[in-house]
C-alpha cells in the first residue's frame, strides 16, 4: 500500500497545490489549515467541510500521524510530559510547561543523539534518524489537541541535537512563523545546541531573529571535554567567537546552559573562569542542577555550591538565574522517558 502524505509536510503552496491538484476548491486550503494549526487533526471533526470531503481527506492523507504512547502531568506544578510514537514505531518526547507569560513546548528534532555528552539520557541510544519538518511541527499540534490550549513559545531542547538536523529545523521554524499556520514570532523561539560552530555560523546568518541557546557546562576546554565529546572537535575560543558573530549579526544576547555537576564543574573558582570568558558579552547564564541519569556517575549540586557559582556570576556582572526545575517528579529531562521506556520494553 502507498504511505499516506501527510498534510504536515507540506508547507501552505505546497498543501494548495496537492489539494487543488486533487480537484479541492480553493477556499477549502484555508479551513482545513484554520483546523489543523488550531490543534484539531482530525479530518473527520472538521465540520464547516462536506462529509464525503472529509472520508476522502481521512483516506488521502494523514496529519502528523504521532500517537501519545504515554503522558506524565507533574502534580507539583502541571507541567506534562508526552511520550509519542512516530508513524514508524519510534519515540521520542515533548514537554509541556505553564508560564507567567502562556505555554511553552521543548521539542525533539531528532530520534535520539549522536553527540554523545556523558550526562544525557539520549546519549547511550545513539542517532536513530532526523525528525521531519512534518514530525516536529506533529508534536506542537497534538499537545494543542491534548490541552486545548493555544502555545505562545517555542524551544528546541528535546530529544537530539538541531543543528545535526539544520535544514529540517530551519525549514520548521519558518513555517512555525508562517501566518498561514501557528504565526509563531521568531522571537518566541529558542534553539539550542551543545556547539557546532560551523552551524551556529550559519545559524546567525539566517536572517531570523530565533534565540540561541548553548550548552556550554564547562568554564574551558579541559573540563569541557571530560562530558562533551563535541568539545574536541571545537574549542571554547571558537565557540565563544562563533556566539559573538551571532550577537553582532542579529543584536540577540545569547543563553549559556550550564548544568551543575557535582564535583565536576562546580567549583568557584570555575565560576570566576566563566565569568572571565563571558565577560563583556551579551549573554545570559542559565544555571541547571544537573539530572542523574540512571547508569551515570553523575550527581547533583548541592544547594549551597549552586548559590555560591551564582554569586561569584553575578559580582562578575554576569546575568545569571538558577533554572526552575519544571517537572522534576516526572522524568522531564528530555531523554529521560524514552531511555526508561526502551529499557522497560527490552529494545536496549
Ligand atoms: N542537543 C541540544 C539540545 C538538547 S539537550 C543541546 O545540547 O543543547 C537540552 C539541554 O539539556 C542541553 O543543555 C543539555 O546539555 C541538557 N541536558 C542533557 N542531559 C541533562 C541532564 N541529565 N541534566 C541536566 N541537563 C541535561
Amino acid at each position: 500500500m502507498e504511505e499516506k502524505l501527510d498534510v504536515l509536510d507540506m508547507n501552505h503552496d505546497e498543501l494548495a497545490e496537492t489539494l487543488t491538484e486533487q480537484g479541492y476548491p480553493a477556499f477549502r486550503v484555508k479551513q482545513i489549515e484554520q483546523w489543523l494549526y488550531s490543534g484539531k487533526l482530525d479530518f473527520s471533526a472538521m465540520s464547516n467541510l462536506p462529509k464525503e470531503m472529509r472520508d476522502k481527506l481521512s483516506a488521502t492523507f494523514t496529519a502528523g500521524g504521532l500517537k501519545i504512547a504515554d503522558k506524565l502531568i507533574s502534580k507539583l506544578d502541571g507541567t506534562r510530559k508526552y511520550l509519542f510514537e512516530l508513524k514508524d514505531g519510534n519515540i521520542i518526547e515533548s514537554v509541556l510547561m505553564k508560564y507567567h507569560y502562556g505555554y511553552s513546548v521543548c521539542l525533539s528534532t531528532q530520534v535520539g543523539c549522536r553527540m554523545g555528552c556523558a550526562f544525557c539520557a539520549s546519549s547511550p541510544l545513539g542517532l536513530v534518524r532526523n525528525l521531519t519538518v512534518g514530525e516536529m511541527m506533529a508534536q506542537i499540534l497534538s499537545i494543542m489537541q491534548d490541552v486545548g490550549e493555544r502555545i505562545s513559545h517555542v524551544v528546541l531542547m528535546g530529544i537530539g541535537e538541531p543543528f545535526d538536523n539544520y535544514d529540517n529545523v530551519m525549514c520548521f521554524l519558518r513555517r512555525l512563523n508562517d501566518e498561514n499556520t501557528l504565526n509563531i514570532s521568531f522571537r518566541k523561539m529558542t534553539v539550542s545546541t551543545c556547539g557546532i560552530v560551523p552551524r551556529i555560523l550559519d545559524f546567525a546568518r539566517e536572517g531570523i531573529p530565533v534565540n540561541l541557546s548553548i550548552s556550554l557546562h564547562a568554564p574551558n576546554d579541559e573540563v569541557r571535554q571530560k562530558t562533551m565529546p563535541v568539545a574536541r572537535k571545537w574549542s571554547m575560543d571558537e565557540l565563544l567567537r562563533a556566539c559573538k558573530e551571532y550577537t553582532r549579526l542579529t543584536s540577540r544576547r545569547v543563553t549559556y546552559e550550564y548544568s551543575l555537576i557535582k564535583d565536576v564543574n562546580d567549583s568557584s573558582e570555575y565560576a570566576a573562569m566563566l565569568a572571565q570568558k563571558l565577560k563583556g558579552t551579551l549573554c545570559h547564564v542559565n544555571l541547571i542542577p544537573v539530572n542523574t541519569v540512571e547508569g551515570t556517575r553523575f550527581t547533583k549540586s548541592p544547594r549551597a555550591r549552586i548559590e555560591a557559582f551564582k554569586q561569584v556570576l553575578e559580582k562578575a556582572h554576569i546575568a545569571c538565574t538558577v533554572r526552575r526545575e519544571l517537572g522534576s517528579d516526572i522524568m522531564a529531562a528530555c531523554g529521560q522517558l524514552r531511555r526508561n521506556t526502551l529499557m522497560k520494553t527490552g529494545k536496549v
